[in-house]
């Protein structure tokens, strides 16, 4: 080590002397000593880093003023709420990464309602007597959907879980080759197996599975036949699959459950949608237990919905685990207040954020891409190209991977940072703002914008052009 780093690791003073210096003592008042001894020790260090990685530390970087101002920093760092919206204009409408969905306000305020009062979750007014959670969504899901019963966890993964914990534990179920999926890097079907105790015996081929494969894996301890939908991806060409409903007729040849596991679950009937299995089309062909999530092409809160037989689904809600699955207060305001919407399905359309944005055509975003275009340019002058220009949109969150919406994107185009650079500084704006590059090019598509959002998208992109 040279002598002027040994020098300038000496001048540092120790996280004791930092402790006694007069502009800490408000800090340590306020948020105890122990956060600010720890944060005094992550300045230190970050400052020997510094110096042993030969970058030049001033007398004033060691100055005990402004040391106490950094170490307060970073001590106040770790109550700041880290989770903050931001403004999606990756046009990805379902973006698992980006929270989701959007809640309509109707579901916005029945979780402040309800978060903000005592209520009658688990209590039965008419009785006067202990209720059951499960009562106040059964009813509107049965009604819009015709199952015969119904039950709402903590979303469809846990479902999925539960429903083979419940009926499959100990015992073998059927799923084909060809729908052995991967959700997010978390959800895989065989995993998801293991977890509940039930062992996944796996048929056909990855391209083609019969139903006489099936047939081949039934034995004496099989308990279901599983279907999942393949939502994030899609087996072209030589293939083939056995459907929902030939599967139902198989079980039922064998006395077998058949499980539909769809996913996403679409409700709403959409153009966009037209691909995507709904939730109506399963339970018509007989299912006995149908799952989908609530914040995936439902637009509602996270929340794993099943459907199916009146005593299938009620065994599930006795099921020991439906307790640790169970969701809160808040999720079941949402989601109620979500559902009433779909009873009249164009009112759906408007006010559900992600049906919305999905149903929205190119001709009508176009207004809204002119007036971002026209202040974005006003906004940055000539330090960034900002171009008018059709693209492609998707609908994300593992659903339908093949479709595209068309849209109407902004295209940034940096003079003198790179654009990898610009989009880590709109990143670093308040609110963020999160584009997709393609081309060389940052795209800002107004699809996934709030309509309210495109005054702060213009404001970040100034922000982000006027740091440099
Ligand atoms: C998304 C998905 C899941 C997992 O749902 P989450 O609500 O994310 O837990 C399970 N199965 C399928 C087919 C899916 O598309």
């Amino acid at each position: 080590m040279a002598d002027k780093e040994l020098s300038a690791l000496r001048r540092l003073p120790s996280v004791e002397e930092l402790l006694e210096n007069p502009a800490l003592a408000d800090a340590i008042e306020q948020r105890g000593r122990r956060l600010v001894a720890d944060s005094s020790r992550s300045v230190l260090e970050k400052l020997r880093r510094r110096i042993l990685a030969g970058e030049p530390v001033t007398p004033a970087d060691l100055e005990p003023g402004r040391l106490a101002a950094l170490v307060g920093e970073e001590a106040a760092a770790v109550y700041k709420p880290t989770l903050q919206p931001l403004i999606n204009a990756t046009g990805v409408v379902v973006h698992t990464n980006l929270g989701r969905s959007v809640l309509a306000e109707e579901a916005i305020g029945a979780v402040g309602e309800v978060a903000a009062s005592y209520s009658n979750l688990e209590y039965n007014l008419a009785a006067g007597a202990r209720g059951s959670r499960h009562d106040h969504i059964t009813r509107i899901i049965t009604a819009l959907t015709g199952a015969e019963n119904a039950l709402v966890v903590n979303n469809n993964a846990a479902a999925v879980l539960l429903a083979l914990s419940t009926f499959a534990a100990g015992r073998e179920v059927i799923v084909s080759r060809g729908e052995l999926i991967e959700i997010g890097g978390s959800f895989r079907i065989p995993d998801i197996m293991a977890a509940s105790s039930a062992k996944l015996v796996e048929v056909g081929t990855t391209n083609k599975t019969r139903p006489a494969d099936y047939g081949k894996g039934i034995g004496p301890l099989t308990s279901m036949l599983l279907h999942v939908h393949t939502s994030n991806y899609k087996v072209i060409g030589f293939t083939a699959g056995v459907g929902i409903g030939e599967l139902v007729a198989l079980g039922r040849k064998h006395n077998l459950m058949v499980m539909d596991d769809l996913g996403s679950g679409a409700l709403a009937d959409l153009p966009a949608l037209a691909d995507e299995p709904s939730v109506f089309e399963s339970l018509a062909s007989g299912a006995d237990i149908v799952t989908f999530s609530g914040d995936k092409l439902l637009g509602g809160p996270q929340a794993g919905i099943v459907i199916g037989r009146r005593e299938a689904v009620e065994k599930m809600k006795a099921h020991p685990m439906a307790r640790a699955l169970r969701v809160d207060k808040m999720t079941l305001a949402a989601l109620q207040a979500t559902l009433a919407l779909y009873l009249n399905p164009r009112e759906a359309v408007r006010r559900i954020p992600t049906l919305r944005m999905l149903a929205e055509t190119a001709a009508a975003l176009k207004p809204m891409a002119e007036r971002l275009a026209a202040g974005l340019k006003q906004a940055v002058g000539a330090g960034v190209g900002v171009q008018l220009q059709q693209s492609a949109s998707k609908v994300g969150g593992g659903a339908l991977p093949l479709l595209e919406l068309d849209s109407w994107v902004c295209a940034l185009s940096p003079v003198s940072i790179s654009v990898d650079e610009l989009a880590a500084r709109l990143r670093a704006t308040d609110p963020p703002v999160i584009g997709r590059i393609h081309g060389g090019r940052l795209l800002l598509d107004v699809r996934t914008i709030l309509p309210e959002q495109l005054d702060e998208t213009i404001g970040a992109l100034q922000q982000a052009v006027s740091q440099g």
